[in-house]
Parts: structure tokens; sequence; C-alpha cells
């Protein structure tokens, strides 16, 4: 089945409704048959643990790929955190005959075992951070302060699986979407985007939607928000929950159509929300309107630099952000569509970006899991080491990683829209 994607890969290989989908031999004989063309390729050793360990257990039995166990393909499809660095890399997605698609194949596998021990406690809450969030918010500094207490982390690690040294998002007091109607608009928008807000800007990081929209309207550009909007639905693919992933997508779908029918175009805040848009939605739920919404879906950055490029940019000079330290997120090394939040951050005179091509390691619920934590920290260590040898501002496009680097390094990492409207003297609120 076809996904219309920001860019990068075109064509995914996952299809909820195919008969064959929840069968387990057919799943285990397509793990076989992509593990072997992974083990003669091996471009992607190292890159993460799912292939670590599933060239480990192939070398160290001295075995092919049609004499993994169970486990084995358990072990190899449970460690992947989609964070989908492998298409980067892969020549072998289609429409090449080898049809490999492993951050799907590892999806698949998830939503096998999902459907055959179906969900616990745990799983149910961390599937769903928004409805979490809105239930902490009438008590958003008590809840903020349990996050903070050692003993209630290790009670929270008992009881949800949430590891006690992971970094949580704050809960902000306030929603995005209950503070939208105050915010200023263009007297007269020279052109109108629709925004879906993501669950964590709503109830987390409203700061990082207001000065969105602050710097959008500076740009001349109206922003919509279409209200009754969902959690994309991305932490219960976490779970292999599939079918409240889709039931999200449905409705999210259901909300939108109706502008990118216009031919509006549609942006996140947060690039991994953009891809839930843009390349799981048409997987996810069947027919037109699903690839309509994908189709409008825009990268945040490729967005403003086409504005600038038409001159809707605001008008002030602006002042030098110095050095900024700039992470690449996994997600947006997957669309194709460049770095554009990077280059716009270069174009402001005395600023000077530096790239830092490495994970964080945090990816959805990977970085929380008390079962996951610790390699997640593994996986970004590398980012933490290149951030502790910056020097300036540090910068990511996504607010989880900005967490992750936080917790890991002690430096607050801001996300480049922030930085913009600082520039261009734009001011931004607190987030609480
Ligand atoms: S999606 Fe990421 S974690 Fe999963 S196999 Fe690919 S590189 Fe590894
Ligand atoms: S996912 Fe593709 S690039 Fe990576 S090891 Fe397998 S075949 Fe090679
Ligand atoms: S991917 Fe975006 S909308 Fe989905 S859970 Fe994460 S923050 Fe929320």
């Amino acid at each position: 089945m076809s996904g219309q994607g920001l860019g990068g890969i075109k064509e995914y290989v996952f299809d909820p409704a195919s008969p064959e989908f929840y069968d387990e031999a057919s799943l285990a004989a397509e793990e076989r048959r992509v593990f072997e063309v992974c083990h003669g390729c091996r471009l992607c050793a190292g890159l993460c643990p799912s292939f670590d360990i599933l060239f480990d257990r192939i070398d160290s039995k001295d075995i092919s790929a049609a004499e993994l166990s169970g486990e084995d393909l358990h072990a190899v499809m449970d460690a992947c955190y989609y964070c989908k660095l492998c298409y980067t890399k892969c020549p072998y997605t289609p429409p090449h005959e080898f049809r490999l698609d492993f951050p799907h194949l590892a999806l698949r596998h998830k939503a096998v075992q999902f459907k055959k021990r179906g969900s616990n406690f745990s799983g149910r809450l961390l599937a769903d951070p928004a409805g979490m969030t809105r239930k902490s918010r009438p008590l958003a500094p008590l809840a903020n302060a349990v996050n903070r207490s050692k003993p209630a982390r290790k009670l929270m690690s008992a009881l949800l699986g949430i590891h006690p040294e992971a970094p949580l998002p704050p809960v902000a007091s306030r929603s995005f979407t209950s503070r939208f109607p105050k915010l200023a608009k263009p007297s007269q928008p020279r052109e109108r985007v629709v925004l879906f807000t993501t669950c964590l800007v709503d109830g987390n990081y409203p700061g990082l939607g207001e000065a969105l929209v602050a710097f959008l309207a500076a740009c001349g550009v109206e922003v919509l928000l279409p209200s009754g909007q969902e959690c994309c639905g991305f932490p219960s693919f976490d779970t292999g929950d599939i079918e409240s992933s889709a039931a999200k997508a449905r409705k999210n779908v259901a909300l939108l159509y109706p502008y990118a029918k216009q031919g509006l175009p549609i942006v996140a805040p947060v690039s991994s929300c953009a891809m839930a848009l843009a390349t799981e939605y048409p997987l996810l739920v069947a027919g037109e309107e699903a690839k309509t919404v994908a189709a409008a879906t825009r990268d945040l950055f490729d967005y403003l630099a086409a504005l600038k490029a038409r001159g809707l940019w605001p008008t002030a000079e602006p002042s030098p952000l110095g050095e900024v330290a700039y992470h690449l997120p996994c997600h947006l090394k997957q669309m194709g569509v460049g770095f554009k939040g990077r280059d716009l951050l270069r174009d402001i005179p005395g600023t000077t970006v530096k790239l830092l091509d490495a994970c964080s390691g945090h990816d959805g619920t990977y970085g929380i899991r008390t079962g996951t934590y610790e390699a997640s920290m593994k996986v970004g260590r590398k980012l933490f080491n290149k951030v502790k040898e910056s020097e300036g501002l540090v910068a990511t496009e996504c607010p989880l990683s900005a967490l992750q680097i936080g917790h890991a390094t002690g430096r607050q990492a801001v996300h480049p829209v922030v930085l913009l409207a600082r520039a261009y003297g734009i001011e931004v609120s607190a987030n609480d």
C-alpha cells in the first residue's frame, strides 16, 4: 500500500487491512526474508539496536536468517523505536523488487503481539499522552512537582513502567487551544495556514505554539485552528495498537479534510506529527480524504522557507543569534525536504549554525519506558557529547529531543521557531 510522504520514500509495505497482516506464520516468513537481505547488505550495521541484535544473532550462531528462532525475530523487531533512519540508507525500498520496509515490518510485529496480548494499564496510559496531560492539567503545579519527586517517580516506575530517571514534559496549566483565541492575527492576512497543534504543544509546550502563531502573523499569515483535534496516534503505534491509531487518524482526517480540500496547507510544530499525517494516515485510513490531508501537509520549515521566498517575512532587521548547535531529528532526515530550519537561521546575519547529526534516542515512549530508557540514553550519547562540546545556543525541531538533551547535558535546547521569533524581536510568552 502507498502513502503520500513528505519526500524520501514514497511507497510503504504496510497494509493492516490485508488478510495476512495478523497471520503469525506469514509475518515470520516475511521477517526471515527481510533479515536475510539485511544480513547480506549490512549497510545499517551500528545504526540502532535492532540491526546490532540481528547481525549478532546470525553471526554468533553462524546461521542464516531462515534459522532464526521466534525469540530472535521478536528481539530484533521489539528493539526498533521507529526513527525511520534506515530508510535513508536502504537501496531496497519499493519500487525495488525486494520491497523492504524495515520500520513498518517492526510495526506489524508489534501489532501482531498487541492483538495476541492486548494492553495493560501502563500500555494504555503511555499510548494516550494527551489524555494523561488533560487529566493532570487542573493540578499542573502538583503534577510537575510529582514528576520531579524521586519517591513518586519510583512508585510511577513500579505502577506505570516509566523509568524513574526519564525526563517527562512539563504539564502546562492552560492548553494552547484555550490560549489561541486571544492571540494576535495579522490585520490584513495575505495567506492562511491550518495548524495541527500536536498534543505536545497543546498540553506541554503551548509557548511554542504561541511563538509560531506570532511569527506567522508577522509574516502576514493567519493561522486557522480546527477545533476537536486528537493526538496524531503515534503513541498507540508504539504499542502496536493499530486500531486506536486508526481511530485517531480517522477523526483528524475528518477534521482537516475540509481545509485540505480548499487547497490550504497544513503544518505542525513537531516534525514527527507532520510525518504521521503525511505518511501514516493514508496507510491507516482508506479513501481519498486521508490522501488529500497527507498531500496538504507540509514540513513547517519548508513552508516558512517558501513564505520567505515569496516575500512574506517579518520586515524588522533581525538580531544576531551567535553560534547555534542545530540537532537534526531523525524524522526530518527521512522527509527529503532538506534542512530548511537550519537554513533560515543561517540566513540571519551574525549567526553561525553547526549541524549536530546524531539521534537523541527519545523516539516516543522509547526514551521513558523502564525497559528501554537505558538503551535510549546509550543511543543518544553521541549527540549529548556533541552538545556538550558546542558553544552558544542549542536548537532542535523536536520538543522530546529537547527534553532528552536537557536531561543528559543540562543545556536547554530551543525550537528554531522560537529562535526566529526572538531574532525578529517578536515577543515569546512563557510556557506555563
Ligand atoms: S526505524 Fe530506526 S530503530 Fe527501527 S530499524 Fe530503522 S533505524 Fe532501527
Ligand atoms: S534496511 Fe536496507 S539498507 Fe538497512 S541493512 Fe537492511 S537492506 Fe541494508
Ligand atoms: S507524534 Fe505529535 S501528536 Fe502524536 S503523540 Fe507525539 S506529539 Fe502528540
